[in-house]
């Protein structure tokens, strides 16, 4: 076994907060290492047009996120593909070890594991999933040409996957729980106004429906939660948009988690209850959520380090 790589601070996540930290950290001088993880550039990679980003009208998120790779690495972060297996905070120094057998130890840690896809809990969904079922637009909506889409949700992620797949769908239907979308108004009005999309108001989808030959989904049978009336919809593809839960499982048992699995901080900060131990970006935010509060963040958590370090020395 080799030895372990100590680090001053060790950066988990390659998202907007991860890239945004790791920029702030290398011009502070901390030499910081960031471990990409299963993700690199995090969830901005799974969409397309991010027209929020300030100073770029409109830019793909896949691109945005290798120009904050390139940032980092420019300021001179070094920047790691492994994933983090396991993360003892027990401790100083910390001690992650690496899918790749590598174990990194660390003075100081910044958290930036984001967040991962919410799914319904039905077996049909699971048993179906990469063959008709998906909860990724931008990377599967490509093999529903001419095909008829349903979409799960009904907030942003789900009206703009509902958006982009009508690039490929005959025809897209949006099923939501409720009677109203919690998407921004501007996504809303294209999504209501858009001639291919029909939205199916307050209905649950209580199974994707298999078919036979080839492999793969026929349609959702769904309820409406008014009058309990099931009927079915015909379709090929079953994009699931119905939220992220945070990936805080590396330090669940380790620090406090709020509902949801939310890593706590220090109202006002990135701190979490572990001295030396911090926390930015969707893995702490249940209310944001956003590509720049995250980027925000990162930068906090670069600037709490950087304090917390130069105190230890
Ligand atoms: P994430 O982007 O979730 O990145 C998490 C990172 O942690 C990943 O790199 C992952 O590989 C890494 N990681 C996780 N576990 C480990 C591990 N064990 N070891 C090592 N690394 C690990 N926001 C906007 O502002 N504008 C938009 O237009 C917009 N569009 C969106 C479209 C979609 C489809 C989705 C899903 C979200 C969108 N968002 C948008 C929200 C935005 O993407 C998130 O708020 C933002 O990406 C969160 O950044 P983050 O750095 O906290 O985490
Ligand atoms: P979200 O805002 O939490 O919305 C989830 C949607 O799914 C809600 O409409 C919810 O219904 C529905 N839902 C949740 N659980 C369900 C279940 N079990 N069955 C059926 N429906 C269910 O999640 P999101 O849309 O993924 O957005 C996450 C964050 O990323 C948000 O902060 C969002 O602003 C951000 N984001 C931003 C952009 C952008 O700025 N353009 C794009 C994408 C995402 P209810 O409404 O009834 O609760």
């Amino acid at each position: 076994m080799t030895d372990p790589r100590h680090v001053r601070l060790l950066i988990i996540g390659s998202g907007p907060a991860g890239y945004t930290a790791a920029v702030y950290a290398a011009r502070a001088m901390l030499s910081p290492l960031l471990v990409q993880g299963i993700e690199p550039g995090g969830q901005l990679t799974t969409t397309t047009e991010v027209e929020n980003w300030p100073g770029q009208v409109s830019i793909q998120g896949p691109d945005l996120m290798v120009l904050m790779e390139e940032h980092a690495r420019a300021m001179g972060t070094e920047i790691v593909s492994d994933i983090i297996t396991a993360l003892d905070l027990s401790q100083r120094p910390f001690r992650a070890t690496g899918d790749s057998g590598t174990v990194y130890t660390a003075d100081a840690v910044i958290l930036a594991t984001g967040a991962r896809a919410k799914w319904l809990g039905l077996d049909s969904e699971q048993s179906l999933r990469g063959f008709g079922v998906s909860a990724c637009a931008t990377c599967d909506g490509f093999f529903y040409r001419g095909e008829e889409i349903v979409v799960v949700g009904g907030g942003n992620t789900a009206v703009e996957e509902a958006l982009f797949l009508t690039n490929f769908a005959t025809k897209v239907t949006l099923v939501h729980r409720r009677d109203s979308l919690r998407a921004e108004k501007i996504l809303q009005e294209r999504l209501l106004k858009h001639p291919k999309i029909e939205v199916l108001w307050d209905h649950t989808v209580e199974e994707v429906l298999a078919a036979g030959d080839p492999a793969g989904v026929r349609g959702v049978r769904v309820r409406n939660v008014k009058t309990g009336a099931e009927s079915e919809i015909p379709a090929r593809g079953v994009f699931i948009a119905i939220g992220h839960a945070p990936a805080s499982e590396l330090v669940a048992g380790q620090l406090p988690l709020r509902e949801g699995g939310y890593v706590s901080v220090e109202p006002g900060s990135t701190r979490t209850a572990i001295p030396g131990v911090f926390a930015a970006g969707d893995l702490t935010d249940d209310h944001y959520r956003q590509a720049v509060t995250s980027a925000g963040m990162g930068c906090m958590a670069a600037l709490d380090a950087e304090k917390f370090l130069s105190a230890l020395e």
